[in-house]
Formats: C-alpha cells, sequence, structure tokens
C-alpha cells in the first residue's frame, strides 16, 4: 500500500434510527486516522441525537461518587480514564463494557 492509492473502500456509518448513512470520507482526510473518525462521528451523533449509530457500542466509566463520567469506544481509553479518576481523587468508579450487564469496579489504589 503507498499512500498514492486512493481509498478503495469509503468507510460508512449508518443509523437505523435515523434512517440515514453517512460516508467519513473527508473526516478521513482531516484526521488521518479512521477509528478515530469514527469514534469521533460516533460520540458527535450520541452528543445531538441521543444515540449511537448502528454498530457501536461503547464503553462507559461512571463516577459513583461525583458527576464524572465519559463514553468511550475503545476499553484502553476507558479503563485510562476510570483509573486516572480513581487516583486524582479516591473515587470508585464503574466500568461497564459494551453488551453486558456487569459493571466493573474500578477503584482507588491504596496508598502505602
Ligand atoms: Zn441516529
Ligand atoms: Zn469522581
Amino acid at each position: 500500500m503507498s499512500d498514492d492509492d486512493p481509498i478503495e473502500m469509503t468507510p460508512t456509518v449508518s443509523c437505523s434510527r435515523c434512517d440515514r448513512e453517512w460516508e467519513l470520507s473527508y473526516e478521513l482526510d482531516d484526521q488521518a486516522a479512521g477509528n478515530r473518525a469514527l469514534e469521533q462521528f460516533a460520540l458527535d451523533h450520541q452528543r445531538h441525537t441521543g444515540h449511537y449509530p448502528d454498530e457501536v457500542t461503547p464503553w462507559i466509566a461512571n463516577c459513583r461518587h461525583c458527576p464524572a463520567g465519559e463514553r468511550f469506544l475503545a476499553e484502553r481509553p476507558a479503563r485510562r480514564f476510570a483509573r486516572t479518576h480513581a487516583r486524582h481523587t479516591g473515587h470508585e468508579l464503574t466500568l461497564q463494557p459494551p453488551d453486558s450487564e456487569t459493571d466493573e469496579r474500578i477503584e482507588p489504589p491504596v496508598e502505602p
């Protein structure tokens, strides 16, 4: 693969609730990263419509002690957010994976 190749498959996102489909090509050009473009699109869509596009399920990190909470489309940043918040605030968080009913508890580290 070379950078001169045209993108053969334009990534698209569809939402059955909106009955719409979007191409992410220009966002790809903008951000030069497909996953980020999809993630950003999904988060923007949720912010504006209250729901996620099809086939997008977030990791949800929520603090049990304060209003802090974020949604992520990947485990690693969700986990990092939860651990970081716990470490800096001493708060306990819940981390809910996509398609799971079970919350994982993220507890603050115990300082020696
Ligand atoms: Zn929608
Ligand atoms: Zn907190």
